[in-house]
């Protein structure tokens, strides 16, 4: 190892104890591998090729000591190179190791990090979906309703242009009068006047005298004249409906504007309402015959 004569400046590894007798730092003596076949350059080597195939760092560091060591080295300072060596690659492969930990870490952190993201990409497109084809069905939806207001909405326009509101049990039969209401119903009962008990042969009509009436289907007049209690009367024929003759007829109007034979159409002004023959007041006994039978005439009006 070192030799006596030479001024120490040899680095104890053992007791930590210095003792330095030039000023000059250690790295400076420290050869390059071109430096000549020299036991230094070969436990240079041997060193960097023990850190180059070895893991263990402190275990390459040992080993190329000892390389260093037994390669017969006895030059002055060799010992504190070696030193001075071992440090700077210790230190140097620790730095290695630890960025390529830290170069690891941050990797992972950064995979995780895109793993977040996507995941999170991800749950926002489902959502998008979700509100994308709720969107869409309540759009639909919306269509939907306002298709059905528009119809409803056409359909009494239609009504109200016409004055008239479609029957029940044959639709395409109008209301003869506009509004009213509903008094006497159709039926047996006690007439009101003479307290006889009698058919009451129509459904009563509560409305204005002067009222338009109209004719509530397509038809040809068959009779107008007074009709002794009916007062001023009125019937038309208007052919088959759901195969049954139907007949309707008029009672109590102030005066009808048509004649027997006279062909009228559905919604057309045959007369007024008025309050003559038996009656109590402004009102049109309105009737229905199927197949020249009276019939309740409601399901042929419409309720109001
Ligand atoms: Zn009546």
């Amino acid at each position: 190892m070192s030799n006596t004569s030479t001024p120490r400046r040899a680095l104890n590894p053992v007791a930590g104890d210095t003792v330095v007798t030039e000023t000059a730092a250690p790295s400076r003596a420290l050869p390059t591998p071109d430096a000549g076949p020299s036991p230094l350059r070969l436990g240079f080597v041997a060193l960097a090729a023990g850190a180059v195939a070895t893991a263990g760092v402190g275990v390459t560091v040992a080993a190329s000591h000892a390389a260093a060591e037994t390669s017969g080295s006895t030059g002055a300072g060799s010992s504190d190179i070696d030193a001075a060596r071992d440090a700077r690659l210790t230190s140097g492969a620790l730095a290695a190791f630890t960025s390529r930990s830290s170069e690891r870490e941050s990797l992972a952190a950064d995979a995780e990090t895109a793993v977040d993201a996507r995941e999170t990409a991800l749950s926002a497109t489902a959502e998008t979906v979700r509100t994308a084809s709720v969107t869409a069905l309540s759009t639909s939806r919306q269509k939907a309703l306002v298709s059905t207001a528009q119809t409803i909405t056409k359909e009494e326009q239609k009504r109200k242009s016409e004055g008239w509101e479609p029957g029940g049990k044959n639709p395409s039969f109008l209301r003869p009068v506009a509004g009213g209401s509903f008094s006497s119903p159709f039926g047996w009962r006690t007439n009101p006047v003479t307290g006889a008990s009698e058919l009451h042969s129509g459904q009563d009509i509560s409305i204005g005298c002067g009222t338009p009436i109209r004719a509530p289907q397509d038809g040809t007049v068959t009779f107008v004249g007074w009709y002794g209690s009916g007062g001023n009367a009125l019937r038309i024929e208007h052919g088959t409906y759901n195969g049954k003759d139907i007949m309707s007829g008029y009672y109590h109007a102030e005066s009808y504007i048509v004649s027997v034979g006279q062909k009228v159409t559905r919604g057309e002004i045959v007369g007024y309402v008025g309050t003559t023959g038996t009656s109590t007041g402004c009102h049109l006994h309105y009737m229905i015959f199927e197949d020249g039978t009276n019939v309740d005439p409601v399901p042929y009006i419409a309720s109001s």
